[in-house]
């Protein structure tokens, strides 16, 4: 009794653990295919194709981007924004993985009259793209600013950047599409990459219960026992490891 339990006791942890590393690699493996849902179309999307015209929607905005707080004016509206040109195959998947918003904050297009409006700019924007899919999980903002103040705007723009940080993502460097800078996006959108994690991770861990599952199947239509392959035929339990056998129906 005490040997067998000395023999039996490392096999237990054994398969514990290689549950766990499998869990681990389906959810490595679940974060990796996120990120590059949203790097790839970042680097080969057609993000010249983005229209502000054609395909512009304004939406309801609960939660603009704040984290310039008092260097930029009140935020007054956002629009949605979508590739305009539908490309076709593989294409049109990498441009429906992208999508803008952006986000307007005092009034449009007004000149920057240092006398009248101070160091904060009549008129500002952030142009959020957002990659990823199914769900968009990477974001990257583009900052936009009413001309008019000069050598100024080189000093807010410094000050704007400095508290964006990683928000604004890195330029590809010798990769521009024909209208914009490409940019990686370097920050995250929490609740889609929960979610793509969560859809990818399920799917490599169908890789790993599938091959079981298939090799169940044949060993019951077999006759083997469909735990460990012994041959039981119309035994009813397994008796090298114990199985109930799963019976036959004619
Ligand atoms: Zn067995």
């Amino acid at each position: 009794m005490r040997l067998g339990m000395i023999f039996r006791m490392p096999k237990k942890p054994k398969k514990a653990v290689r549950m766990r590393v499998r869990i681990a690699v389906c959810i490595f493996f679940g974060l990796l295919i996120s990120l590059l849902t949203a790097f790839v179309p970042a680097v080969f999307g057609n993000v010249a194709y983005v229209g502000f015209e054609s395909s512009t929607f304004y939406i309801e905005c609960k939660n603009p981007p704040r984290y310039l707080g008092d260097l930029i004016p009140e935020f007054r509206a956002a629009v949605w924004c979508a590739p305009n040109e539908p490309r076709y195959g593989w294409q049109n998947w990498l441009d429906s993985s992208i999508s803008y918003e952006v986000y307007y904050y005092g009034e449009p297009f007004i000149e920057w009259d240092r006398t009248v409006h101070g160091d904060i700019p009549p008129y500002f924007s952030i142009r959020r793209g957002s990659f990823g899919f199914p769900f968009k999980c990477m974001y990257a903002d583009e900052l936009g600013v009413a001309n008019g103040a000069g050598s100024y705007t080189l000093t807010f723009f410094d000050n704007c950047k400095a508290r964006s940080g990683l928000r604004l993502g890195v330029p590809i460097s010798g990769l521009k599409s024909p209208m914009v800078d490409r940019i990686l996006p370097m920050t995250f959108h929490w609740g889609g990459l929960s979610l793509n994690v969560l859809i990818y991770s399920g799917v490599c861990g169908l890789f790993f219960v599938l091959p079981t599952v298939i090799r169940r199947m044949c060993r019951d239509r077999d006759g083997l026992c469909a735990e460990c392959g012994y041959k039981i035929e119309e035994l009813l339990v397994c008796p090298e490891c114990g199985r109930a056998a799963c019976l036959a129906v004619d």
